[in-house]
């Protein structure tokens, strides 16, 4: 068997497109989506990471505001900076780029952006909302594997889904979305014991860990539908994901590349998430 492909750029571009239509319908009204991008410090992946998130900004009609600050920024001054945006009403969203220098607490940052205004949904009163169901921002990743689901049309009613990896933004909030949708969901981590054993048992699998292979043939069972949201690097230095692609395309039933799934389905999300965020503002 070969799996079929869930391809996020193809997905992406649909996705943009409605974008680009609501983000017009508003223009209409005199509003234009604004997000702001602030980046702390020279991070060379954050700063393609920023780049590339002000750019799909352009493309969909947003307006974007990328503030760029040297590493030795106190987290007083980014706190203000913080305040200010959540004052400014030509700015919907607002993003922080993580990580931070060590010498800024990242949690107090994100906890400074206004709920209303954080389309990351990396605040607790995002999470909270996802948490017991109640409208809120999503994050961007989690939501976007979501969309990839709901995109070929799979049923996640009563099916296992196993999510590997529980990070506060990507692993436990895919959960609380998989089983929103009522699927079983079993979380698996570092500490698992046999995680060939869970995986094996999975109508959905989730790998969200960082590690390359952490996903093979063997722990797949056959139609399966596998998410990859790693981003590895493999030994020629190429972008890859978390699941042995070649080896585990030969028994699942639908699969997601890396390059080309969940990493501009990531972007996508943020886009729709300030969209929303300058809607919900409009009234
Ligand atoms: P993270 O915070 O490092 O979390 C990794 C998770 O994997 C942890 O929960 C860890 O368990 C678990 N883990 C580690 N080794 C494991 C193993 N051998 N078996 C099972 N679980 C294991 O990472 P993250 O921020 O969630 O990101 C995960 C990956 O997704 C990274 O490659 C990241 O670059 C990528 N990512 C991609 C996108 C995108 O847009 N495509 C967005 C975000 C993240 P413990 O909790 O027990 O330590």
């Amino acid at each position: 068997m070969t799996a079929q492909l869930i391809d996020g750029n193809a997905l992406s571009k649909q996705l943009r497109g409605d974008v680009a239509k609501r983000a017009a319908a508003l223009k209409a009204r005199g509003i234009t989506p604004g997000l702001a991008v602030v980046l702390v410090g020279d991070n060379p992946a954050s700063q393609v990471y920023v780049r590339n998130k002000v750019k799909a900004c352009e493309d969909s009609g947003l307006h974007s505001v990328l503030e760029k600050y040297e590493a030795s920024m106190t987290e007083a001054q980014l706190l203000a900076r913080i305040e200010a945006l959540n004052n400014d009403p030509s700015i919907h969203g607002i993003l922080v780029q993580l990580p931070l220098p060590a010498h800024i607490d990242a949690h107090k940052v994100i906890e400074s952006i206004s709920p209303a205004k954080d389309v990351d949904g990396f605040h607790v009163a995002s999470a909270g909302a996802l948490m017991v169901g109640q409208p809120g921002f999503w994050p961007c990743t989690p939501y976007g594997c979501m969309k990839m689901l709901e995109s070929i049309g799979y049923e996640l009613k009563g099916k296992h889904a196993v999510v590997i990896g529980r990070s506060n933004i990507v692993g436990k909030p895919m959960a609380l979305m998989l089983l929103q949708q009522n699927a079983t969901v079993t979380i698996c981590h570092s500490a698992t014991r046999d995680l060939k054993a869970m995986t094996l048992q999975a109508d959905v699998i989730v790998a969200a860990v960082g590690k390359r292979n952490v996903l093979t043939a063997d722990m797949v069972q056959p139609g399966a539908v596998v998410i990859d949201v790693g981003m590895n690097r493999n030994d020629e230095g190429k972008l890859c994901g978390d699941v042995d692609f070649e080896g585990v395309k030969q028994v699942a039933g639908w699969i997601t590349p890396v390059p080309g799934g969940v990493g501009p389905m990531t972007i996508t999300m943020l886009l729709v998430n300030t969209l929303e965020a300058a809607e919900r503002a409009a009234g």
